[in-house]
């Protein structure tokens, strides 16, 4: 048989241009800070600019700067004339579709195809759909005249920089809020293109602020006596501390946490599409996604079929240069998030379980795992119970519907589930029982600005997107638990 080799074809960086060293942006304006750090590369290593380090001082500026904003322009504003900002923001995130691409593709490590076809559109997109909504919202069942908290502290993770960026912003903006900003230490160099654009857009100063630096910048949002409402995606570990510290002091707050999705195929399912969506489910973006199908929950009639044609599939991945349009897996993005996978992987062998990669070389330098597979995979292994977050999958057995409901409810999280079968009535059936915010049938990891997306348990309180995610950024609705 002969092999079938691809050919490079790696997007050009020409479209982007990445200044030295970058300020903060308070008050519609970038201000260097007086410390900065290191982005870099995860797919060589290489440094590609200095960020500021905000301080408390700098962080009080920003929120004073949205305080102001908020109360001398963005809450006298007509609703509709705060849609024409969001709706020229989508436009232009738009125009400048390929630069944020191609830049997110370098600070995170994602393939270019991901960031080209999936974050920068969604990211648009979600713009489009709030701006809809503004002078919408006393039509939208939250009472006659809602109202904005007023200004927002929002802290982002770094697997989807500039789409949980967008997550964020644009239902804030929508509902009349103004915003301090803080994205992860690794990614925050499309947050920083984002700020371009707000100017770009005419934007009000001081409507949205982008404070980049540490937990520390995060801990001084949460902490900050004049922010109203904290909106925070990251880990469960940082969100319970953000949900102790907020608890006495009145704000409101949504939380967007961890993940351990189970991925139920059952016996009479289409098994070539499921091994088509288990592949999404964990390898879409290294499978750093809090709600990847980690879990595989397979009927025990199939296992052997599912594991085979799964090998196979696996075998077809490419792994390398993330700026590589042919490339489906790129670079883990940061060493220290490769030594957990590690270190979880690790624990895995020597609980036991077995562990399966198909042949491939990786690259010498920067941060990089094969997609991995673990079978033989027991409920108290902690590979089927911690988050991995990266290219690693745990696959379980089961005989009966019932045991496949009580496995995949079986952790401490609730954020997804997926169900791969030709039955109607089964798939109903399961996703009443499955304990998950997110349910997919028949396919996975399907993201749109109009569906609510949230957890149960330790996966986080409140939703984000469609009307349920307005309604955690207006005084009047219900967020949270
Ligand atoms: P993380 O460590 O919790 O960080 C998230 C953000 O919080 C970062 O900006 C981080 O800053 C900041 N932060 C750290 N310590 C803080 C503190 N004490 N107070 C306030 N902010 C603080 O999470 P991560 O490792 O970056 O992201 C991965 C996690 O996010 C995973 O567990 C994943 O499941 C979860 N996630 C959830 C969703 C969802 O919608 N449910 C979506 C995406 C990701 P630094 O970057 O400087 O550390
Ligand atoms: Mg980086």
């Amino acid at each position: 048989m002969s092999i079938f080799e691809y050919a490079p074809a790696p997007e050009s960086q020409a479209v982007v241009t990445i200044e030295p060293e970058y300020g903060l942006f308070i008050n519609g304006k970038f201000i260097n800070g007086k410390r900065h750090f290191p982005t870099v590369n995860p797919a060589n290593g290489k440094k590609l600019s200095s960020i500021s380090q905000a301080s408390v001082a700098d962080v009080n500026k920003a929120v004073i700067a949205a305080r102001t904003a908020y109360v001398k322009v963005w809450s006298k504003m007509a609703p509709a004339e705060r849609a024409k900002y969001l709706y020229r923001i989508a436009r232009i995130m738009q125009e400048r579709a390929r630069e944020f691409a191609v830049l997110e593709t370098l600070d995170n490590g994602k393939p270019i195809r991901e960031s080209r076809d999936v974050d920068v559109p969604l990211a648009a997109a979600h713009f489009f759909y709030h701006a809809g909504w503004a002078d919408k919202l006393q039509y939208a069942g939250f009472g006659e005249n809602p109202k904005p908290h007023g200004v927002v502290g929002q802290i982002i993770p770094w697997n989807f920089p500039l789409l949980m960026l967008a997550w964020k912003v644009a239902p804030a903006l929508a509902t009349g809020n103004t915003v301090v900003l803080k994205p992860a230490e690794s990614t925050s160099l499309t947050a920083l293109l984002f700020a371009q654009v707000c100017q770009q857009a005419g934007l009000p100063a001081g409507v949205v602020n982008i404070v980049t630096g540490d937990g520390a910048v995060g801990a001084a949002i949460v902490n900050h006596p004049d922010i109203d409402k904290i909106a925070f995606t990251g880990s469960t570990e940082v969100g319970k501390i953000i949900a102790r510290s907020v608890a006495v002091s009145g704000k409101s707050v949504t939380l967007e946490l961890g993940g351990k999705g189970a991925n139920i195929v059952f016996e009479d399912a289409a098994i070539d599409e499921a091994v088509e969506g288990i592949v999404n489910g964990i390898f879409f973006n290294q499978g750093h996604v809090c709600c990847a199908g980690s879990r595989l929950l397979i009927q025990e009639g199939i296992h052997d079929e599912v594991i085979e044609k799964l090998k196979h599939r696996m075998s077809q991945i490419r792994v390398g240069d993330p700026m590589d349009k042919n490339t489906d897996l790129g670079a883990i993005n940061s060493g220290e998030q490769l030594s957990k996978i590690k270190e979880l992987a690790a624990s895995g062998v020597a609980e036991g379980a077995e562990i399966w990669s198909p042949n491939c070389a990786l690259p010498d330098k920067g941060f990089w795992f094969a997609p991995t597979i673990f079978s033989g995979v027991t409920q108290a292994h902690r590979i089927a119970r911690e988050e991995i977050f990266g290219p690693v999958l745990s696959i379980l057995t089961f005989r009966t519907p019932a045991e496949a409901i009580e496995k995949a409810n079986n952790t401490p999280f609730g954020l997804s589930a997926g169900i791969w079968s030709e039955k109607g009535s089964r798939i109903l059936w399961a996703s009443k029982h499955l304990q998950a915010g997110v349910i997919w049938a028949n396919t996975f990891n399907k993201f749109d600005p109009t569906s609510p997306f949230g957890g149960y348990k330790e996966s986080g309180w409140g939703r984000e997107g469609g009307r349920h995610g307005l309604s955690a950024y207006l005084a009047s609705g219900k967020a949270g638990k």
